[in-house]
């Protein structure tokens, strides 16, 4: 029974996909999404790569569309595809209207829901509009774009982490493919289970802005919990790696993140660096947020390595280190 209703999901999300992608083509399409991804950069290849698509704006194009081909509204509901109305359960309409659609995969290339961005300037709606959690969407054991990225994780033996679709699309532009995005949320014990099928390793790339920094702080120290080796890079203010990489073009962006890649220790201290050369209390704040995510590695090996490290570059001998490390781990215990 259940196994049935997710075929069907399948199914319908399938044919939604489907419906998007062809809609791109539509004189519609066209004129306001295609030339939409056109001015990102996005060329035809990689619009295809991704299935990306056009939602018709309108209350019940895919509605109508889906229904003429014969599936239920309860199977439609149930994919998230259409919405009821809100004190009249009896209407229901189209979630995505006039937006770009890119859709997500699962592991094995099925679409299980999407993500769709405003095309217009009007503050009053959100920016992206996604599917909700279905019984084929667990949100918390999917990231944006790994079944596009799945192999090149494994033969380059390392993961980009993004925060947002156009950066896995953008990245791919520039010839990396081994990337996946949170999607805006924070990682899940899941997602990171999910990485670790193909690698060991993570690249953090989030946006250069406060947000990104303070979402890089806790996604790393998830990351290292999880038993994973975490570098992350710092764009400059504002910049998110689509932007940057179209800023710069796609060498000077690979060159980027080669010189800028950090380990965890050496990104923490690279955001406090400023402050801390003139700052004595404010060093020994570093300090502590070092050592605070050398508490969370769980092999001993490892973290033993690090303090190693942490002493040698914060300047303060390892006993120290290892008394700290010591208290953090009792606490957590
Ligand atoms: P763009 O470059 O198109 O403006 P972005 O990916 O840089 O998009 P961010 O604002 O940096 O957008 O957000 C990162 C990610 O967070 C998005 O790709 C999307 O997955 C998610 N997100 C952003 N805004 C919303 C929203 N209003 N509702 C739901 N998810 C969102
Ligand atoms: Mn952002
Ligand atoms: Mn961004
Ligand atoms: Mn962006």
């Amino acid at each position: 029974q259940a196994q049935n209703e997710r075929e069907s999901l399948y199914i319908a999300l399938g044919f939604a996909r489907d419906f998007f992608v062809k809609n791109l083509q539509s004189p519609e399409g066209k004129s306001i999404g295609l030339s939409y991804f056109k001015e990102r950069g996005f060329t035809p290849a990689i619009i295809e790569k991704f299935d990306l698509g056009y939602a018709l704006d309108g209350w019940d194009n895919l509605l109508k569309e889906a229904k003429s081909a014969g599936f239920q509204e309860e199977i439609l509901l149930k994919s998230g595809l259409i919405l009821q109305k809100e004190g009249d359960a009896s209407r229901v309409y189209d979630r995505f209207r006039g937006r770009v659609i890119f859709p997500i995969h699962n592991i094995g290339g099925k679409p299980i829901g999407f993500g769709a961005r405003i095309l217009t300037k009007d503050k009053n709606q959100p920016k992206y509009i996604n599917s909700p959690e279905t019984a084929v969407y667990h949100k918390s054991d999917v990231l944006y774009g790994m079944y596009q990225a799945k192999k090149a994780i494994r033969d380059k033996d390392n993961c980009y982490l993004v925060e947002g679709y156009t950066d896995v699309v953008s990245l791919h532009l520039s010839g990396i493919e081994n990337v996946v995005a949170s999607s805006g949320t924070s990682l899940t014990d899941g997602q990171i289970k999910l990485i670790k099928r193909f690698t060991d390793q993570v690249t953090v790339l989030y946006d250069g802005d406060s947000a990104g920094i303070k979402a890089s702080l806790r996604g790393i120290d998830l990351l290292l919990e999880g038993g994973l080796n975490v570098k992350a890079v710092v764009f400059p203010d504002g910049e998110d790696p689509d932007s940057y990489s179209r800023k710069v073009g796609t060498q000077a962006f690979q060159d980027y993140l080669q010189e800028n890649s950090r380990d965890f220790i050496g990104f923490k201290i690279g955001l406090f660096q400023v402050e801390f050369a003139k700052n004595p209390i404010r060093k020994a704040e570093v300090i502590r947020e070092v050592i605070q995510s050398i508490g969370k590695i769980p092999d001993p090996i490892i973290r033993s390595v690090y303090a190693k490290e942490a002493s040698t570059l914060l300047e303060v001998e390892e006993d120290v280190i290892h008394t700290e490390l010591n208290k953090s781990l009792i606490k957590t215990q």
